[in-house]
């Protein structure tokens, strides 16, 4: 199906194929499709974009403030995720909630959290290009819906999903990258932190720490910036 094509079955009988979205990843999502995060997750959890949709419990779509000032992007749903429906609610959903509350960022009020991929992938394996693909245009309608100002890349495969980076996550954890209206900064996944606990200088958990401070700087210069 050519683009032409995609584009013009939102003319005519928009409601109509709005509802084919779920049902095949040709079918375009263009930006402004879902009202709210309630409409677009009756469709994740519908959809069959990929063969993801085969395999799930749930769709996990998000949690936290839905108008957030810091979006945090992870991979894809684990287990626990896939049984509950939430993202980051395991070891490593504890381990981000300690990390922003150090630096007195609430997860309910402060942050929007979702992943790349909102189906689990068998055995937790990383996710395909296809269905990062497959499944982007709802994390593009989830960050228009939310329009935060600061976007968090926790590992290689959200870097890799929103913006397109391969580098590994070593290389670019810290910097700041300017995409679309909002600051994103990759940052190392809470899974990865928890399988290296020490917390001499230099390592993971130590960076992360550098890297969770510069967030809490920037996020005060924008808001002073703005008030
Ligand atoms: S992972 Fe995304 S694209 Fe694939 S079935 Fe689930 S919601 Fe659809």
């Amino acid at each position: 199906m050519s683009s032409e094509h995609q584009l013009s079955l939102f003319e005519d009988s928009c409601n109509e194929h709005k509802e084919l979205i779920p049902k095949d990843s040709k079918i375009p999502i263009p930006a402004g499709t879902y009202a709210n995060m309630t409409e677009l997750a009756r469709h994740c959890n519908q959809c069959h974009r990929c063969e993801l949709a085969n395999t799930r419990t749930h769709a996990v779509v998000g949690r936290g403030n839905l108008k957030a000032p810091i979006m945090v992007i992870g991979e894809a749903p684990g287990q626990n995720e896939d049984e509950t429906g939430l993202p980051f609610v395991g070891r490593a959903g504890q381990l981000l909630e300690k990390i922003l509350a150090s630096v007195k960022l609430d997860i309910e009020k402060d942050v929007y959290i979702c992943n790349v991929i909102k189906c689990r992938p068998p055995q937790n394996r990383v996710p395909t290009n296809e269905e990062i693909e497959a499944c982007k245009p709802y994390l593009l309608e989830q960050i228009r819906l939310v329009a935060p100002k600061i976007i968090l890349l926790t590992g290689a495969t959200a870097v890799k999903g929103l913006l397109g980076d391969k580098r590994g996550i070593t290389k670019i954890r810290g910097t700041w990258v300017e995409w679309q209206e909002c600051l994103c900064m990759p940052i190392f996944h809470p899974s990865y932190l928890l399988r290296n606990p020490s917390r001499e200088v230099g390592s993971p958990k130590w960076l992360m720490w550098q890297d969770i401070r510069a967030v809490r700087a920037k996020y005060d210069e924008i808001c002073q910036s703005s008030s």
